[in-house]
């Protein structure tokens, strides 16, 4: 998808149909390293503007979507046309998790509280039989237990790795071990899980 830097954060111009389209090529596709995708709202961008280990993070990401409507009239007035504000909420986690079902790829989630990924697991599941979770792990890890972490997601087979951490923990922890997951796609969703596990 085109791209528009905002703020030194290169935000996609796509909507969310497109990024769902791309998410099931990513799911097909056998590549080198997972499809990574996060967003940036106006938060995100201040935090972008003073810290540039997130901004790397963040640009490295293969699609950052604008989470924010300032940022999408930031994009169109730099850049052109950006279709519209992409907010994963519920509804559209459920948009993503039945692609998955669909195409047999299994889902791993990963951050919240302990007991808020097996919530949103039992949720998500008692709404599609047909959706394989293949594990969830806390977002409290220590530094040490991090390869384990990135173990336990490579032992599972998960197709898409659902990352909720907050920025800038989220992207920082992906782009540190994006070169060694084993998964197709890894997207970024800061708090969703725990207003889906609510
Ligand atoms: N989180 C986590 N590990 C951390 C810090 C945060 O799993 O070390 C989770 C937190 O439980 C929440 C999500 O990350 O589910 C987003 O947290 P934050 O308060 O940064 O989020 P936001 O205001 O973006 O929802």
């Amino acid at each position: 998808a085109p791209r528009v830097d905002v703020l030194g954060v290169p935000v996609a111009r796509l909507s969310f149909e497109q990024l769902l389209r791309r998410l099931d090529e990513a799911l097909r596709a056998e590549r080198e390293r997972p499809d990574y995708y996060t967003y940036v709202n106006a938060y995100c961008a201040t935090l972008a503007a003073r810290e540039s280990p997130y901004r790397a993070s963040v640009s490295r990401a293969d699609v950052v979507y604008a989470d924010g409507i300032g940022v999408v009239w930031a994009a169109r007035l730099l850049g052109g046309p950006c279709p519209e504000r992409i907010n994963v909420g519920p509804i559209e986690l459920g948009r993503i998790v039945d692609l998955c079902a669909e195409r047999g790829a299994s889902v791993f989630l990963l951050g919240g509280a302990p007991g808020i990924a097996d919530e949103v697991a039992r949720r998500l599941v008692a709404e599609r039989p047909g959706l394989r979770i293949a594990g969830v792990h806390h977002g409290y890890f220590a530094p040490e237990e991090e390869a384990a972490v990135v173990r336990q997601i490579n032992g599972s087979g998960a197709a898409l790795l659902i990352v909720g951490l907050g920025p800038p923990k989220q992207e920082l922890w992906v782009s540190q071990h994006l070169a060694a997951l084993q998964v197709r796609a890894t997207w970024c969703m800061g708090g969703l899980l725990d207003q889906v596990a609510g």
